[in-house]
């Protein structure tokens, strides 16, 4: 009997995929990254559905500048929980 996992050599480096999800109302963000920005935890608030405000990941604890920064980090290997951060409200649901 030959060792039959030695055949899938080369298929077990499998990339890790890029997971993205969302923030929830109602959520507490206590990231030291958000006690930073804020000062203390942040309640995730509905969205108001301004346009005023800019992304955070609140897993990497980056906000990319632009909407092509946000797309090249989500498309990164790991989870990234994306925020809004309203420019009135503070942190929303996206
Ligand atoms: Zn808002
Ligand atoms: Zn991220």
């Amino acid at each position: 009997m030959g060792r039959a996992g030695q055949q899938m050599k080369g298929f077990d480096m499998v990339t890790e995929a890029a997971s993205v999800c969302k923030v929830e109302e109602g959520e507490v963000l206590d990231a030291p990254m958000i006690r930073e920005s804020f000062g203390e935890p942040v309640t995730v608030k509905p969205s108001c559905g301004g346009q005023a405000g800019r992304w955070s990941c609140v897993t990497c604890g980056y906000d990319p500048p632009n909407q092509f920064y946000k797309d090249t980090h989500i498309g990164e290997p790991g989870e990234h929980r994306m925020a809004w951060i309203c420019l009135e409200h503070g942190i929303e649901v996206p």
